[in-house]
């Protein structure tokens, strides 16, 4: 079984993220897609504005009507900075017979060599990248071990990011349809991201 991993700070999880899941997943022919929000990031510059709950909440209404995606807190629920690392080897130990491919955007895949101990990283996992507006998907120039392990799969450009729905939210815009009705309406509850 072949099971896709979607990894994200989700502050807020958006269409983009769940149409890149739902193309790997058709692409890849993937039994499921876990939707695992990071607990701290290790990547990122600034704290999510949204809470660890909150970001978590959202991510559980984002899947909920496609049969396919399942939220997974286990880097939630082991607290701390979330490197995949950690989280691919507890993976693997919880479940032997599952095969994990991480789903990835092309800014992740420019990323990816940055990785904290992508070495072993790609001992263990594969790679679904995905077209990002913005950034290249060229793997030309990546080391050998790593571009192995990715596989490019078709995306139509979304222009969406979780950036752009903070800003648009705190200049009181909408960001209907670029979200869950569910998120939208969960948002604007909590007035979550206002200014
Ligand atoms: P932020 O603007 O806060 O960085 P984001 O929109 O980039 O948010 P993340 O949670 O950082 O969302 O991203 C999680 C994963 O989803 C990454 O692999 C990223 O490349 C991918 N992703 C996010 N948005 C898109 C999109 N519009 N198209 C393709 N992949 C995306
Ligand atoms: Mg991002």
């Amino acid at each position: 079984m072949l099971v896709g991993i979607m990894g994200g700070t989700f502050d807020p999880i958006h269409s983009g993220h769940l149409i890149a899941a739902e193309r790997a997943r058709v692409e890849a022919d993937l039994a499921e897609v876990w939707l695992m929000p990071a607990n701290v990031p290790p990547h990122k510059p600034n704290a999510p504005k949204a809470t660890t709950e909150q970001r978590w909440e959202m991510v559980c209404l984002a899947a909920e009507g496609n049969p396919f995606f399942r939220p997974v807190d286990i880097e939630i629920t082991k607290g701390g900075v979330s490197y995949s690392i950690d989280t691919i080897e507890l993976l693997c130990k919880e479940y032997p017979g599952t095969e994990f491919a991480y789903i990835v955007g092309a800014d992740m895949v420019q990323y990816l060599p940055q990785w904290h101990r992508i070495d072993d990283i790609v001992r263990h996992i594969r790679f679904i990248g995905l077209a990002r507006p913005g950034y290249e998907l060229d793997l030309t120039h990546m080391p050998i071990n790593i571009r192995n392990r990715v596989t490019i799969v078709p995306m139509p450009l979304v222009e969406i990011s979780s950036t752009a729905i903070r800003n648009e939210r705190q200049r009181n815009g909408s960001v209907r349809y670029l979200v869950p009705d569910s998120v939208n309406s969960y948002m604007e509850v909590n007035r979550l991201y206002e200014s």
